[in-house]
């Protein structure tokens, strides 16, 4: 059973506030193990991965063969079905349509002073890509994260991805491919990660490194973090749910699945104005749960971290939304145009009855990397933005640097810094002597 809550209840607030913090992280703290992995390759290169990834993915693997040749690439494409390469290629484009309206604006102007300013951004040269590949392989994964890269104008891009026992999913390689990854490398897991950011023999160090991975692989980027930059670290997934009555139970019931059968640290939650219609969801969600294949694991979620909390209106279920601030937001309500307008706080919003979830994991167009674990108050999903830097420009004339130069000159004389001072008043001094000829 999910938790019900009811905004007229008088425990209403606290089993909100219960409901928000409860800890869903439920990761092994593996930091120990994970820096004894990057000291390692750090110290030892291709040969420390190498024997990592015949410990952890039982595959014997001589440095020559780390990388998957074009010709490996190929065969692997090959036997993809046209019906899953349409998919992807559809996916891809979609995605790449919407990334590449991301890229920012240069901007340069000169002001009042006579001082002329701006910014330019400038795409990170190298970036390493993980993709899981210990229990399950994600295709979608790749797509998300590779296109952004490449939109940004990414030269080298190099992807990570364990094969234990050798198994490689086809799907992986041909988004790869579609997507315009330069470099494919069979390893993973916390040595990947060190491989990427300090380089070895084989593999070229990068300066940035996004994708998901499981406890050893989350540990690796936080430790790497600094030498090069990573996306975010993500947490079990979620969906919130504001729904009124004219929606079909079971489409609601199955979103809220579609978040429960990740993980069963996972969270779904359905908001909605009619205490009738909130029952008759739990009772589809029961329903599709008898034959649900991951059941096991979305029926944990769900009756651990699964709510339908009833509200007076729609006001009050966008500022409960706000207060979660969630991964995913479906608003499945006569206008969700403008309720939408009303949300702050949400990582990605789905708008209306007919734009499911999944739609975004896959094939809308925007980025299914989210931030999780109400994130979404100061964070964004992944975009092009995350693999590029803005560099900022300034120049005085000789008259701006006469306007502004001497209050430069007295707060630096404030910080008791004195060569900053001199620096400007040298070019001052100069200044006045030229007008005083
Ligand atoms: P993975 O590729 O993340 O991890 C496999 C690697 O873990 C192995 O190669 C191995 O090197 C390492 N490893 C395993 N046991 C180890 C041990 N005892 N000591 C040291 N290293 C060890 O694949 P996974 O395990 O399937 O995990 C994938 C994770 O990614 C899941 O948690 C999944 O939920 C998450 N994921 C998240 C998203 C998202 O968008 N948030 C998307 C896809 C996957």
């Amino acid at each position: 059973m999910p938790h019900f809550l009811n905004t007229q209840d008088t425990d209403f607030e606290a089993r909100f506030v219960e409901l928000l913090a409860m800890k869903r992280e439920d990761s092994p703290d593996v930091d120990h193990i994970v820096a004894g992995i990057i000291a390692d390759v750090r110290a030892r290169g291709d040969d420390a991965v190498l024997e990592l990834t015949a410990k952890f993915d039982r595959m014997d693997l001589t440095a020559d063969k780390m990388r998957f040749t074009d010709a490996e690439i190929d065969d692997y494409c090959s036997q993809v079905s046209p019906e899953d390469r349409q998919a992807l290629n559809l996916a891809a484009t979609r995605i790449r349509d919407y990334h590449l309206r991301q890229i920012p604006q240069d901007q340069m102007w000169t002001d009042m002073d006579g001082a002329t300013l701006g910014w330019r951004w400038t795409p990170v040269s190298n970036a390493g890509l993980y993709v899981p590949g210990g229990v399950a392989t994600y295709p979608s994964s790749v797509l998300m994260n590779a296109i952004p890269a490449k939109a940004a104008g990414v030269k080298r891009l190099a992807i990570t991805v364990p094969t234990p026992d050798g198994v490689v999913n086809p799907l992986v390689l041909l988004a790869a491919r579609i997507a315009g990854v330069d470099e494919i490398y069979r390893i993973g897991g916390a040595q990947a990660i060190a491989a990427l950011a300090y380089g070895t023999q084989t593999i070229p160090p990068v300066d940035k490194i996004t994708g998901p991975g499981n406890a050893f692989v989350a540990a690796a980027k936080r430790r790497v973090f600094g030498k090069v930059g990573i996306d975010m670290i993500a947490g079990p997934s979620e969906i919130l749910v504001i729904a009124d009555k004219n929606n079909d139970p079971d489409w609601i019931a199955l979103d809220l699945l579609s978040q429960a059968e990740h993980d069963e640290s996972a969270q779904s939650i359905l908001i909605t104005t009619d205490a009738d219609f909130g029952t008759a969801v739990a009772k589809a969600v029961d329903k599709r749960l008898e034959t649900l294949e991951r059941r096991a694991i979305a029926g944990k979620s769900w009756a651990d971290f699964g709510a339908v909390i009833v509200v007076q209106n729609l006001d009050e279920a966008a500022t409960l939304s706000d207060r979660f601030a969630p991964e995913h937001l479906e608003l499945c309500v006569d206008d969700p145009d403008e309720l939408s307008l009303q949300i702050e706080h949400a990582g990605a919003i789905f708008l209306g009855s007919y734009t499911p979830e999944a739609i975004g994991d896959y094939v809308g167009g925007p980025n299914h990397v989210l931030p999780t674990a109400r994130s979404a108050r100061f964070s964004s999903g992944l975009s092009v933005l995350d693999f590029m830097k803005r560099t900022t420009l300034a120049k005085m004339t000789p008259s701006a640097l006469a306007a502004i130069g001497p209050a430069a000159e007295r707060l630096a004389k404030s910080e008791s810094l004195e060569a900053h001072g001199l620096s400007v008043r040298a070019r001052l001094d100069r200044l006045n002597g030229d007008h005083d000829e």
